[in-house]
């Protein structure tokens, strides 16, 4: 086992979250360099992984699970350790903002004064599950979604205003009801208890709404530089017709938007679709158009209908794409493809299928998305041979 050259978390191995902060930054970010290398140079050299000028506190979005601990006798917060659901006490973390680190603590300690108790998954007794906090770095907006286990809020209305006190800076406090005896945090009932319910954060110019289900980048600062590469990539001249598969909160497409003819975003989350949609009226990009679908089904309906399509973004989860997706892609025939991924792993599998299907590889360029884990996220170019 590696000393801790950082020196920086105590609960460095106790948590599990941070996999590399045994190395040094400069160090991380060769290790993921020789990753990306060995997995994805086959299909093209490797750009120089673009790292952080500063890998610190870089999570705009922070959670936390509620739990007692019996043999201290005091309720506790912070992470599930890997694999289990035994949390490990978490008042603050190297790579979390600090403020919503600051308001699980006070929201922690506010339990005490309101007799609230942290709800137990085995009894099913008690009250407050988990925490998030998610704050728009560029906007400071901040949301507060408590979830809880049971769907009666006591005092409610003083709690927010306590909770307001000490931290004015909330924009919005949401109440999330999860009774089930799941791994999901959010439950599917939701009410807001002060503000709009969601927050807002600006990308790359344009401004996007951010719901407490909605996906959303983790780290606004590399996905900036990760977005910017990946239009880069698509090679947009303003006659295009640009698809954005698995498009979230249409962030990418809405962004490509401006410098394309039009813009088609597809998305299987109901609730990051609508988000899409009013980041298109909050921004008047007029020339894109959203649909709630999957992907693959999708691209097969365009190709089918013999649709031309100039370049096909696509930025899958962790699993990454399907066989059936990169068929559907092949048979589209778009010019170019431009490939965001998180996982270099499903990316190399991808990228083995497609390009023994008339395309080629012609860039590959890491961005250190998730400094001190391990992930790492990657834009490819593939074009048509
Ligand atoms: N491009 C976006 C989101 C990427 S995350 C951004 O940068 O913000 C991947 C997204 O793919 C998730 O929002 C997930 O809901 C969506 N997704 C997963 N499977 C899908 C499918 N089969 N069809 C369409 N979208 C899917």
């Amino acid at each position: 086992m590696p000393t801790q050259k950082n020196n920086t978390c105590p609960l460095y191995k106790k948590c599990g979250g941070c996999q590399l902060q045994n190395l040094t930054y400069e160090e991380q970010l060769e290790f993921k360099q020789k990753l990306e290398e060995r997995l994805l140079s086959k299909f093209c050299k490797v750009e120089p992984i673009i790292g952080m000028d500063n890998p610190f506190h870089y999570r705009n979005k922070v959670q936390a699970a509620f739990g007692f601990d019996k043999k201290r006798n005091k309720i506790i917060s912070g992470v599930y350790q890997s694999g289990t659901h035994r949390i490990v006490p978490v008042d603050s973390c190297l790579i979390e903002d600090k403020k919503a680190d600051e308001i699980i603590v006070t929201i922690r300690n506010l339990m005490k004064d309101f007799k609230f108790q942290p709800y137990n998954e085995d009894t099913g007794r008690g009250f407050i599950r988990h925490v998030l906090v998610k704050r728009g770095f560029s906007t400071n907006q901040i949301m507060v979604v408590i979830v809880t286990g049971t769907p009666v809020f006591p005092a409610k209305n003083n709690f927010t205003k306590a909770l307001l006190k000490k931290h004015p800076e909330i924009t919005t406090i949401i109440h999330n009801v999860n009774p089930y005896r799941t791994n999901l945090v959010l439950g599917n009932q939701e009410k807001v208890l002060y503000g709009k319910g969601f927050i807002e954060d600006i990308l790359c110019g344009l401004t996007f709404r951010i719901s407490a289900k909605s996906f959303y980048q983790i780290n606004p600062t590399q996905t900036e530089i990760l977005y910017n590469t990946a239009i880069a990539y698509a090679q947009l001249t303003g006659k295009e017709t640009f698809f954005d598969s698995y498009c979230g909160t249409g962030t990418i497409g809405l962004i490509a938007a401006g410098k394309a003819n039009k813009v088609i975003g597809v998305e299987l989350n109901r609730d990051a679709v609508k988000d899409a949609i009013s980041n298109a009226k909050r921004n008047n990009v007029e020339n894109i158009r959203f649909y709630c679908a999957d992907a693959t089904e999708f691209i097969m309906d365009l190709a089918h209908a013999k649709e031309h399509i100039d370049v096909v973004m696509m930025d899958p989860p962790r699993a990454g794409s399907t066989e059936e997706f990169l068929d559907a892609v092949v048979t589209l025939s778009p010019d170019r493809v431009v490939y965001v991924s998180c996982n270099p792993e499903t990316l190399a599998r991808d990228l083995a299928y497609i390009t023994k299907k008339g395309y080629k590889v012609e860039k590959i360029q890491p961005v250190d998305m998730f400094p001190h884990t391990s992930h790492v996220e990657t834009v490819v170019l593939m074009s048509r041979k």
